[in-house]
């Protein structure tokens, strides 16, 4: 300090409050795990209670594959350090919890975080009494159009497929087929009531990429011959194959106006989607793999993507995405949620909370929801028009039957639900 000069600032004499007291006088008395498998996936669900009696939240926290991991986060870890702080502190509490951890930005942390986060979100809605969207900025939307998955082992049949979906109102479908003699990734037996069925096979299942990305473009040739220009067309590469594969399958499905292509490439090369654009107008969508926002920050500022496709809990909640669908909004990149079977019904309705409240929203991708899921989990978002509806009840609009929940424990398996192994005619593992 120079002599003579003026004194250093004094900070001002706060008031004693310390982040995470309650100011609201609405504290969170408890947090809890619920382990459930309605439909034979494994399901987790966060119920954080509160202090005011009767009031609670439900968030989803599933990462199917290590749920149990998720479990031991939330139980060890996050509830002794969130009980006792304000309800209303959703923010501070998202960015407290993610450095609590120092290491950070995986998906078993960033799914215990997100259950917290939705079941604060969805308790902010109900002392609010307004539903999420409404604290999200209010409807942009009536309803969240979604797409459905159509698949078979022949072009012939994925079309018949789309004509019963069709039929019953949908615009938008997802079409896989299988590749002859070999383990196709979304191409599964359909059951009569239409419930996601769950492989217990864990034998080494094989695959070609290149028989793969000979067989899709004769599927997308029959598909929109038959179907006419209107009906929506999507694919999922589902990153299975070497990326200069990727490029030229993205390339030869142009002439057939896809309505997006997703993750054509694994996370970890990402480098390759300037190449992409410089060789296919097919839209991309991409990454329900990602976890860490320096994977996909730099693909919507480079406008290398114009969907972006995260899974919510895997980046952390609503909080986190409702700032990237902000961002997203400001580079031209639309939002299609991950929706597949293991996002609880809970997760669904959170994905429904943004998509009506971002103007940029694109698509939601959206899996059956069977009876036995919507009597676990009443107010499960309904669907129909080949869209998804709110149901205007505060919060997520969403509750669970505790006692019906444990009548689905989570099935026998092997391996506790690990992703099966693929393996290539070699014999080398295959990216999923
Ligand atoms: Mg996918």
């Amino acid at each position: 300090m120079i002599e003579g000069g003026p004194e250093p600032a004094i900070p001002p004499a706060w008031e004693p409050y310390r982040q995470g007291d309650s100011i609201s006088g609405v504290a969170i008395r408890d947090v809890r795990v619920i382990l459930t498998a309605p439909e034979g996936i494994r399901l987790v669900v966060v119920k954080v209670e509160t202090t005011e009696p009767g009031l609670y939240g439900l968030g989803c926290a599933t990462f199917t594959q290590r749920p149990l991991a998720v479990k031991t986060a939330i139980e060890e870890y996050l509830r002794p350090f969130l009980i006792g702080r304000d309800v209303h502190d959703i923010e501070d509490i998202w960015q407290a919890s993610f450095v609590s951890s120092y290491w950070r930005s995986g998906p078993v942390l960033n799914n215990a975080m997100s259950g917290v986060d939705m079941a604060l979100w969805d308790i902010k809605g109900k002392i609010a009494n307004l539903p999420v969207y409404q604290l999200l900025g209010g409807k942009t939307r009536e309803a969240a159009e979604v797409y459905v998955h159509a698949s078979g082992p022949e072009p012939a049949a994925v079309e018949e497929h789309c004509r019963e979906l069709m039929v019953e109102g949908f615009r938008y479908l997802r079409c896989q087929v299988a590749v002859a003699g070999y383990s196709t990734y979304g191409v599964s037996g359909r059951t009569k009531d239409r419930h996601y069925r769950v492989s217990i096979d864990t034998r080494q299942e094989r695959w070609s990429p290149e028989a793969y990305v000979r067989r899709v473009p004769e599927l997308f040739e029959h598909l929109r011959s038959a179907l006419g220009p209107e009906v929506e067309l999507l694919h999922d590469i589902h990153e299975r194959v070497p990326p200069i594969h990727a490029i030229r399958l993205a390339s030869e499905l142009d002439p057939y106006r896809l309505f997006f292509l997703e993750d054509p490439f694994a996370p970890e090369d990402n480098g390759y989607f300037r190449q992409l654009r410089q060789h296919s107008v097919t839209p991309i969508a991409m990454g329900e793999l990602y976890v860490n926002q320096a994977e996909y920050v730099p693909l919507i500022q480079q406008r290398l993507i114009d969907f972006i496709r995260v899974h919510i809990s895997d980046i952390g909640g609503i909080t986190p995405a409702r700032k990237l669908a902000a961002l997203c909004e400001w580079f031209g990149v639309r939002t299609a949620w991950h929706g597949p079977g293991d996002v609880s019904p809970v997760g669904h309705a959170a994905n429904l909370a943004l998509d009506l409240s971002s103007s940029n929203f694109g698509i939601q991708e959206y899996s059956f929801i069977g009876e036995r899921s919507r009597e676990v989990f009443p107010g499960t978002p309904e669907v129909r028009d080949g869209a998804m509806w709110s149901n205007e009840q505060s919060g997520l609009g969403i509750d669970l039957d505790e006692a019906l929940a444990a009548r689905y424990p989570y099935p026998e398996h092997p391996v506790n639900g690990a992703w099966p192994e693929v393996r290539r005619v070699d014999g080398g593992v295959q990216k999923p």
